[in-house]
């Protein structure tokens, strides 16, 4: 039945009760008149005044109870729907059939209202869930970026500090809490760095991010770093702010640029011997040697850069094969008394030349490892070479081999009277291709020799490496190998 004829029915039935309780009233009325006793009112003014009473205080009386009645059903029924109760709708059916005609319209508005109020109320719980989840996940993210080794910087539309992580805060030097909500120009001192970020915010363009090399001067961090900047932008395609991730790029740009050096040295190691060995060999085929001792010279030199390039070229070969896990170490019980004096009397040539007295200090005592013979060899003949070459002339060079860490190791030591090694570059004497600038000037070298020995002693024997050196005075190498090899 639709609402309007609910209305029309609920009108009629009004009436019809209006009707019939003004009819009850006025035959109950008439009844009571009549049987009222005396003469007086049964006749004229009197008895209709009467009747016109008792028919009025009865339809009143009567009325009012009918909607005490009505009104207190209609409550609870009322009630019924507020309760929330899933089932109040199934139990409104249930209520007596002579108040449904009255009520029907108003249960369907309350059961849409109800209705919507239930989509309200899910609605309303899935946006709850939602902020929870976005806040999770924006926590998680802020963590995330907060645990970058990257400098992170946000900044909102207007050019105001959102978020910095700890890499940033470190790297500018940034208060944490006080920085926040700052213009940006005013927390970095840094023109071209503030500049990118303004750029970006302009473009108004999330999906062109920018990459820009980028050298930061000043402080522990400087460097050279890989800026990278996207600009944030709201539903409406506005920039709502950029975000800008610094990478240290210094290391690999070091690195690059020491791979470039060792090309071009390694190139000039290998010129130099080549050259020297190809013009000898000219003038021996042209028979400018005229006399034997001169060709025994002619070939002593020949002999002594082919030497010096096969060792440049092993050292090469060496390093990349023990650090591509490739070499196979000879493990055998080797003395390494017998392995020094070998290596001094190689080298006695070398150091006589520079007037420099080269000994060792074992005595007679033997020191057993298990160990690659060839390899403890070239690493003792590279600290041994470089002690030479590193001394000025009339200097002295000892070697000592040692029992070390309660006999479970022995320690070869090479001390000389040399240049000795500024502090600051101890750290990265092992490094490939590291040499000390101003000792260029005194020897030829790759930077491979250090490094080389580092990987003979610790990776391929797993002993330790190490130098004390004071300049002017000279420098102490050593090196331990166990004397048992630990498989593991
Ligand atoms: P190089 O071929 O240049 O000698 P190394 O790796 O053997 O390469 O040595 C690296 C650098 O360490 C050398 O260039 C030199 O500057 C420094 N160095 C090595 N040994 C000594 C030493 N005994 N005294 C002083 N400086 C040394």
């Amino acid at each position: 039945m639709s609402h309007r004829n609910n209305r029309l029915l609920q009108y009629v039935l009004g009436v019809m009760a209006l009707v019939m309780l003004c009819v009850v009233a006025l035959v109950t009325a008439t009844l009571v008149v009549q049987l009222l006793p005396g003469q007086r009112f049964h006749n004229g003014l009197p008895r209709l005044l009467l009747q016109i009473t008792i028919a009025g205080t009865m339809a009143i009386g009567l009325g009012a109870v009918i909607c005490a009645l009505a009104e207190r059903s209609l409550r609870a029924y009322e009630r019924q729907f507020l309760s929330r109760n899933s089932d109040s709708e199934r139990r409104m059916r249930q209520e007596p059939a002579w108040l449904a005609p009255f009520v029907s319209g108003y249960a369907r508005s309350m059961a849409e209202s109800s209705k919507q109020v239930e989509e309200l109320r899910a609605e309303l719980l899935e946006h709850e869930v939602r902020e929870r989840i976005c806040r999770v996940e924006r926590d998680e993210l802020r963590e995330v970026i907060q645990a970058m080794r990257d400098a992170v910087i946000v900044t909102d539309a207007f050019n105001e500090l959102v978020l910095a992580n700890d890499s940033a805060v470190r790297l500018f030097g940034l208060d944490p809490e006080e920085s926040l909500n700052c213009p940006i120009e005013e927390l970095i001192d840094d023109t071209e760095l503030v500049r990118q970020i303004q750029a970006a915010r302009e473009s108004s363009n999330s999906a062109a991010r920018r990459r820009i090399e980028h050298e930061i001067e000043g402080g522990d961090k400087s460097g050279v770093y890989e800026m990278s900047l996207g600009c944030l932008c709201d539903s409406k395609r506005q920039a709502a702010g950029v975000i800008t991730i610094l990478h240290d790029v210094t290391r690999e740009r070091e690195i690059s640029q020491m791979k470039s050096n060792f090309v071009a040295q390694a190139s000039h190691e290998l010129r130099t011997p080549l050259s020297s060995i190809k013009a000898y060999v000219e003038l021996l085929h042209d028979g400018e040697a005229c006399d034997e001792q001169s060709r025994q010279e002619y070939c002593a030199v020949i002999q002594n850069e082919t030497d010096r390039l096969d060792c440049l070229i092993d050292n090469m070969l060496n390093i990349s094969k023990i650090e591509a896990g490739l070499i196979q170490a000879d493990w055998q019980e080797i003395d390494l008394s017998e392995i020094t004096r070998e290596v001094v009397s190689f080298l006695t040539n070398q150091a006589e030349r520079k007037h420099i007295t080269l000994s060792s200090k074992d005595g007679q005592l033997c020191y057993r490892a298990t160990a690659d013979r060839n390899l403890i060899r070239q690493a003792m003949t590279n600290l041994v070479s470089n002690a030479i070459k590193y001394t000025p002339e009339g200097g002295r060079v000892t070697v000592e081999v040692d029992l070390a860490d309660c006999n479970r190791s022995v320690m070869v030591a090479v001390n000389d009277t040399g240049l000795g090694i500024p502090p600051q570059a101890i750290p990265r004497l092992f490094e490939k291709f590291y040499r000390i600038e101003s000792y260029k000037r005194v020897a030829k070298g790759t930077g491979l020799g250090l490094n080389l020995v580092k990987q003979i002693v610790e990776v391929v024997h797993k002993g330790e490496v190490g130098v004390e050196s004071e300049v002017g005075m000279g420098s102490r190498f050593w090196f331990t190998v166990p004397t048992e090899r630990n498989e593991t």
